[in-house]
């Protein structure tokens, strides 16, 4: 086997099995490498130009009832400073997000059941009235079926639940009290209730081999999420894996490339985890086919405690607030900001007949 022709496959099939993909995670030298990032820009070129989204990140809530091991609002840490933002707070930032020219909205949070169904059915329904063009993305963990379906008739359109690892084994060491089974079944959910749905993993958990991330391009390519959030694992003082080592920007770019072969039309972020381990790690996911970004929209006040990792960027370019600053550095890569709702393709195919 040849690491390039490999390559080649992916871009002309959008395809591969898992010795391919496996190959070439065992042996992409530099050469090859720039060739993978090149390719996966093409497609990208393809499906979605030049274009990159902007998402407003809305960090309500970091209370969480869960203990992913990896995670610093992870409920057994007691340093970590909870807050809670009201519904007219989460409001207030929705306001200053389309006063920016923000679409859509990414409310996200720990496993938080004070925000009971009625509560999220309110702040949705509330935002939509306001703003019956912008989209709500929820980003809120496991719920039922029933949960998801009352949300999404409340006018939440899109969801991020990142299956984290396709591998049972390792997502069963990272979750304690949790079931692999679960987390698959509730993204199932999601798409049967009709929204858009992303998964997702992180790269370099503690233990994770090249097999383990074989697994989650194929997971990934047999459920075709619309969207698919990849950043690297980032240790947290306060957590058990505090002593381990983060995932690297090379690996991630590496994965990013992979899916945008495999899935042309995924809505593909350029994660703050990227930017926060690398100063220009934004771009360099983006060269490699990444096409949205996510800055933050949270209160100033409340930014450094949701704190998922160490040293995570939420001011200066990574602020909603600091527009100019991101679309300067955006268009300086030589992609183009794009502020409308920024459908994946292939949905809008499907639900607006286009
Ligand atoms: N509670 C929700 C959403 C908030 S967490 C959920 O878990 O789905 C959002 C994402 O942050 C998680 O999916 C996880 O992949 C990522 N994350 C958490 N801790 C991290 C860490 N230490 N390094 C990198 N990413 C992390
Ligand atoms: Fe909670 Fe999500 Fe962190 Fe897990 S990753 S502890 S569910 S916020």
């Amino acid at each position: 086997m040849i690491v390039k022709d490999i390559i080649n496959k992916l871009y002309k099939e959008n395809n591969a099995n898992k010795e391919e993909l496996l190959f070439v995670l065992n042996n992409l030298n530099n050469e090859d490498k720039e060739y993978l990032i090149e390719k996966a820009n093409e497609i990208r070129i393809d499906n979605y130009g030049n274009k990159v989204y902007m998402r407003g990140l809305i960090e309500f809530t970091n209370y969480c009832s869960k203990n992913c091991l990896y995670c610093g609002i992870r409920a057994e840490n007691k340093k970590a400073e909870r807050y809670r933002l009201t519904e007219e707070q989460i409001l207030e930032c929705v306001d200053l997000g389309d006063k920016l020219g923000y679409k859509t909205y990414v409310l996200q949070g720990g496993e938080d059941f004070y925000f009971t169904d009625e509560k999220m059915v309110s702040i949705i329904k509330k935002i939509k009235k306001k703003y019956p063009q912008n989209v709500v993305t929820l980003s809120i963990g496991e719920r039922s079926f029933n949960s998801y379906k009352k949300m999404f008739e409340a006018g939440a359109e899109r969801f991020l639940l990142r299956h984290e690892t396709a591998s049972k084994e390792l997502y069963n060491k990272l979750h304690p009290n949790s079931s692999f089974k679960n987390r698959i079944q509730c993204l199932k959910n999601l798409k049967k209730i009709g929204y858009q749905v992303g998964a997702g993993f992180m790269v370099g958990i503690p233990e994770q081999t090249n097999e383990n991330l074989v697994e989650d391009l194929l997971f990934l390519k047999e459920f075709k999420p619309h969207m698919c959030g990849i950043g690297p694992f980032i240790p947290h003082k306060d957590t058990p894996l505090k002593n381990e080592k983060g995932g690297t920007l090379e690996k991630t770019i590496i994965m990013l490339a992979l899916v945008r072969l495999l899935l042309p039309e995924v809505l593909l972020p350029a994660t703050t985890a990227l930017g926060s381990i690398d100063s220009n790690g934004r771009e360099k996911g983006i060269k490699a086919g990444a096409n949205v970004v996510m800055p933050n929209l949270s209160p100033i006040n409340v930014r450094n405690k949701y704190s998922l990792y160490d040293g995570k960027l939420s001011i200066g370019d990574e602020a909603a607030e600091c527009k100019i600053c991101i679309e300067s550095r955006i268009k300086k890569a030589g992609f183009t900001v794009d502020i409308c709702r920024g459908d994946n393709v292939s949905w809008l195919k499907e639900h607006k007949n286009i």
